[in-house]
């Protein structure tokens, strides 16, 4: 039995000594596992700092009092303070915008929203001052208030702004300056062009008998060649007053300008034998009357002028809305136009025929074109060659 209590008092010591062991593998092993946790989270802190310190913008903690608790290193490089002296400091001393009212107010906005984006002034310490973009962030903590704010030197931006703003006026200007001197130069064009035109009417009437008729074939180019300058100098003027100041825009009824134009062109409508058509439901538009009346002029005389000899001529003006927008249309059943001309038909002189067979000076669609583009609106065309054409473009509702 001394053998028995022996035995047993061997086992026994061995299950102490393996519950031990095993007691102890447990705690080295929890005592790892806490180690490597620790690690990962210095490492995160590691990495968060870095990030903080070599951050491009700045980066604030301040308490519910503005006292600034931390700031990166970006923040105290660019306000010239050493890191541990900008700790110590209100934002009252680094925003001069600053007021107890405006961080009351401030505070009680981030309750609700939680973050803030606006822009003010900063003041570095020897007194220099930058526009600062800032977005602020509402944090609560161990039941204390705080405010992180990131903050951004946006002196380049503004800089940038300012200079654009400063070539858009000067542009502005010097397109003001270029269609003023289109005007005055074709105004006074004509003058001389009067001249011209008139004595060489007097030397064909006076010496006609005196010439043989080269020379009155010479004298009847020259005529010709003046009426046509005239003609080119009148349409150039008429592109220039297009978006004149004398020209103001008013609600009117599109209609009103429709029924103008087209009675403009009433002779050359008979002449054609065409039908022109327009739409009972025009709305009312914004616009300068003047000029309307002259985009429908030009276009359905196009229209006219363009007409296929195989049939009567049949033109159609419309307007449906889209989207906001009033979207119009002139549209006939003439020669049509090649899908690769849909944009240079609105360039000023561009014409597809010879003056031969089809007079005109070019102008007419880009005049259309400057019209429609004052009026805030696009101009296109789509077209199928030898069957019609339709003239889009836009505007504004009244
Ligand atoms: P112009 O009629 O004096 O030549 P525009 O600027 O009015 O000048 O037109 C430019 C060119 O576009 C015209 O020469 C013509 O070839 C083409 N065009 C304009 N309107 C039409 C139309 N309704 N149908 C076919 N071609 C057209």
């Amino acid at each position: 039995s001394n053998a028995i209590r022996l035995t047993l008092a061997a086992l026994l010591a061995t299950a102490v000594l393996v519950g031990v062991v095993v007691v102890l593998v447990r705690q080295m092993e929890r005592e790892q596992r806490h180690a490597a946790a620790l690690r990962r989270s210095e490492e995160r802190l590691h990495f968060a700092q870095f990030a903080l310190d070599h951050a491009a913008d700045m980066v604030f903690w301040a308490d519910r009092d503005a006292q600034i608790l931390y700031a990166n290193a970006a923040a105290s490089d660019r306000l010239g303070y050493r890191p541990d002296e900008i700790a110590t400091l209100s934002i009252a001393q680094i925003d001069p915008e600053f007021t107890p009212a405006m961080w009351t107010d401030l505070l009680s906005e981030l309750s609700q929203s939680r973050s803030k984006r606006f822009e003010t002034t900063h003041r570095t310490r020897d007194g220099a001052t930058y526009p600062a973009e800032v977005s602020v962030n509402y944090v609560e903590f161990n039941g204390a208030g705080y405010v992180c704010g990131f903050v951004r030197d946006i002196t380049e931006r503004r800089r940038a702004e300012a200079a654009l703003a400063e070539k858009t006026a000067s542009l502005e200007a010097s397109n003001a300056e270029l269609e003023q001197f289109a005007y005055v130069a074709s105004h006074d064009l004509r003058e001389p062009l009067r001249m011209v035109n008139s004595f060489v009417t007097l030397l064909a009437r006076r010496f006609a008998d005196k010439l043989d008729d080269e020379g009155r074939e010479y004298i009847g180019f020259a005529q010709e060649g003046a009426v046509r300058m005239d003609r080119l100098i009148l349409d150039l003027l008429e592109y220039s007053r297009v978006g004149r100041l004398d020209r103001p825009f008013a609600p009117l009824p599109l209609a009103r300008a429709a029924e103008v134009a087209v009675k403009a062109l009433g002779v050359a409508a008979d002449e054609a034998g065409a039908t022109i058509e327009i739409a009972p439901d025009l709305p009312e538009v914004l616009g300068n009357e003047e000029e309307l009346v002259r985009l429908y002029q030009n276009l359905v005389g196009n229209a006219l002028k363009y007409r296929h000899l195989d049939r009567p001529a049949k033109v159609s003006l419309g307007a449906e809305w889209r989207g906001g927008e009033l979207m119009c249309w002139v549209a006939d059943n003439g020669i049509g136009i090649a899908p690769q001309y849909y944009e240079r038909v609105f360039r000023i002189f561009q014409r597809l025929h010879g003056r031969d067979r089809y007079d005109g000076t070019g102008i007419g669609l880009a005049i259309c074109k400057k019209i429609v583009e004052r009026h805030g609106g696009r101009i296109w065309v789509e077209s199928v060659p030898d069957q019609g054409s339709t003239f889009f473009f836009t505007l504004k509702g009244a």
